[in-house]
């Protein structure tokens, strides 16, 4: 994909996830070991992926990337608002890069919500629908309202412009919609995780 530009719509959102096929997160991780994780039962690798919000320059149209861990430091340094450009290497399993622009316009937008850091946790667990997650999050506190995803806001694209696939609509869907119902599962999934972080799995692939 040709290098475009695209403001920080909010931090960047890291997860130990399972990368083969369709990225998802480790639920034992992310249930902090409440939880088994089907695919480190059968012996599939982990690592930390990141899920940034970004809006893009050409229409101001929320998006999210998927990055990885070698450029962690990078983009957890990066500002909100700060301006950046996106861009892939010529191999379609290169990783996606964000690199700070130097001279760009400031971000403006009359959504009042957008001047404030994007919540993507409602939008991931949609496009995750990890069986067990929900459930568990749901049981620890968080709003309900994100297990009802609301199919009338505008359809965004993702990030080489494109639509997204039905896989991601739904969840773009939500990140493109005002998330006043994403800090409770923030919380929820923030006090899980601030927790001892355990092993991927309790009988995982052993290299961790
Ligand atoms: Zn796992
Ligand atoms: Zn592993």
């Amino acid at each position: 994909m040709k290098p475009w530009q695209a403001w920080i719509a909010g931090p960047c959102h890291w997860y130990l996830c399972h990368s083969k096929g369709k990225t998802k997160p480790c639920l034992h991780h992310m249930t902090n070991g409440a939880l088994k994780c089907p695919r480190c039962e059968v012996g599939e690798h982990a690592e930390e992926v990141g899920y940034l919000p970004l809006y893009r320059m050409l229409d101001g149209k929320p998006v999210m990337v998927i990055v990885h861990e070698a450029s962690r430091e990078q983009i957890d340094g990066l500002k909100l608002h700060a301006p950046v450009q996106v861009g892939r290497g010529a191999e379609r399993s290169d990783p996606v890069w964000v690199q700070p622009m130097l001279v760009a316009p400031r971000y403006t937008s009359s959504i009042a919500d957008r001047l404030k850091p994007a919540k993507l946790t409602p939008s991931l667990l949609k496009i995750w629908k990890v069986p067990g997650l929900m459930e568990w999050l749901l049981k620890r506190g968080a709003a309900p309202a994100i297990a009802a995803p609301d199919e009338t806001a505008a359809p965004p694209v993702k990030s080489d412009g494109k639509p997204f696939d039905g896989f991601h609509a739904a969840a773009a869907r939500r990140y493109a919609a005002p998330a006043s119902a994403g800090s409770a599962v923030d919380d929820v999934l923030g006090r899980a995780l601030k927790g001892k972080q355990p092993k991927p799995s309790t009988n995982g692939d052993g290299h961790h």
